[in-house]
């Protein structure tokens, strides 16, 4: 059945047109068309209507940390920490819920797809449950709840870290993340399987949990999925892969034939020129994460270099400490601005691009990103007439919007998102809930 949206203004190509209709048939644009009168229109979107946002790097169980682990000081080291507690104490059940809750958030905030960086698969001690993926299987269900797409980016996690001497071992709350090797990863992974809004990829945590030749076993089993890693986050894993390895993580992972186009660094932060030009080569893609970024004083990677080397550049939430991808495109230019103090280096169509159409080509849904005939019927429509908005013009809705500036998200058709309020989830309810109860479980343990 046919359904027309009224769009006011919306953006098509790589600008904003007015007056348009988006017609849409079987969850895809059918057509797109300069308003006529003699059209009836099903739904009137107000605002300015994007295609809808990608968030490429997810760890939604971290959203549990938020307002809990950010003004005490610290380090991303001592961050790790407590993060680790509360992942000691999850189950299929409370990653579920958590998850759902969590999900709904990102629907809120006009995320369509996204990219769950998944490394919680076994009970705690490191025991499979009696399904191997039970883990994974309740992040199904939850985005599936939450009316988003999923990419389960299932993650390769075999050692503790890596110093000048070598690999160290697994601590005991790192025990549940390993599959032991990266043969018995594949091995589980395998019995993954595709569906109508989830898609299986992989990920390499990041050098210091895979050892080189475990690093070309899963860019092997991986072949042409979605394939992500955590990349120079800090500058301490810089120091210890070429104190080890000689050489920097980048190169080790282009040696090992991880630079692929279907690749993705998350936030390459720490990069050499040559680097730069490695990923670029590639076409493999680059996650930025501003916000936690800032949070876990990690630095400011080189977003213009990458992208005019060849790196498509794309944003994820990662610890969603703020779930607010327009935030996270903002910060991309203005993060920029403080390193060059130059302005508009990314432009807005740029920061449109990283958020909708690169974030979807990271996560393997190539045929969704953009408003145009024949993609998948993701829209989302931002008001112009909020408190944070009004007086905005179309094009530079990005730069003055927030998520709770959000009314309506469409997600292959289906109406997810309706006057700002999730159509299925009393989000706010649930993350209270889903919180707490794991926060009063950590303590218990
Ligand atoms: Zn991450």
């Amino acid at each position: 059945m046919r359904t027309v949206y009224r769009c006011a203004s919306a953006w098509i190509g790589s600008g904003v047109q007015h007056d348009v209709d988006i017609a849409v048939d079987d969850g895809r644009i059918s057509a797109v068309t300069p308003v006529a009168a003699e059209t009836r229109a099903d739904v009137e979107l107000p605002g300015v209507v994007l295609p809808g946002f990608a968030n490429a790097h997810s760890h939604a169980f971290h959203r549990a940390l938020r307002g809990r682990t950010h003004g005490d000081g610290g380090t991303f080291w001592t961050w790790r920490d407590r993060m680790y507690r509360v992942a000691r104490v999850l189950d299929p059940d409370s990653y579920y819920a958590l998850a759902r809750a969590v999900y709904g958030e990102m629907a809120l905030a006009g995320v369509t797809s996204v990219g769950e960086f998944h490394y919680v698969h076994h009970q705690p001690g490191g025991a499979a449950y009696a399904d191997p993926n039970a883990m994974g299987e309740a992040l199904r269900r939850a985005a599936r709840d939450a009316g988003l797409r999923l990419t389960l980016l299932d993650t390769c996690y075999l050692s503790g870290g890596l110093a000048a001497q070598g690999h160290l071992p697994l601590a005991p709350e790192q025990l549940r993340f390993t599959d032991g090797s990266a043969e018995a990863w594949a091995s589980r992974v395998s019995a993954l399987s595709d569906d109508a809004t989830t898609l299986v990829g992989s990920a390499i945590h990041s050098v210091r949990a895979v050892p080189r030749a475990s690093i070309s076993t899963v860019v092997g089993a991986t072949g042409d999925r979605p394939l992500h890693v955590h990349l120079s986050e800090q500058t301490a894993e810089n120091d210890a892969c070429v104190g080890y390895y000689g050489i920097t993580p980048t190169r080790l992972l282009d040696d090992c034939g991880a630079l692929l186009p279907t690749a993705t660094a998350v936030h390459a932060t720490h990069l050499t020129d040559d680097d730069v030009a490695r990923l670029g080569r590639a076409r493999t893609s680059s996650c930025f994460c501003p916000t936690t970024e800032r949070d876990l004083a990690d630095g400011i990677g080189p977003a213009p270099a990458l992208r005019a080397a060849g790196s498509p550049v794309c944003l994820g939430s990662d610890q969603h400490a703020v779930i607010d991808l327009i935030e996270e495109a903002r910060a991309l230019e203005m993060h920029e601005r403080l390193v060059s103090h130059a302005r508009g280096t990314l432009q807005p169509a740029d920061l449109v691009v990283a958020l909708t159409e690169s974030g979807h080509r990271s996560l393997g849904w190539a045929d969704a990103g953009r408003i145009e005939v024949g993609r998948r019927a993701d829209l989302v429509a931002v008001r112009l007439d909020t408190v944070r908005t009004a007086g905005s013009l179309p094009e530079q809705v990005l730069l003055s919007a927030y998520a709770a500036d959000v009314d309506t998200v469409v997600v292959d058709g289906r109406v997810v998102v309706s006057g700002g309020a999730h159509a299925s989830i009393d989000v706010a309810t649930e993350l209270r809930s889903t919180i707490t109860d794991v926060w009063r479980a950590a303590v218990d343990a």
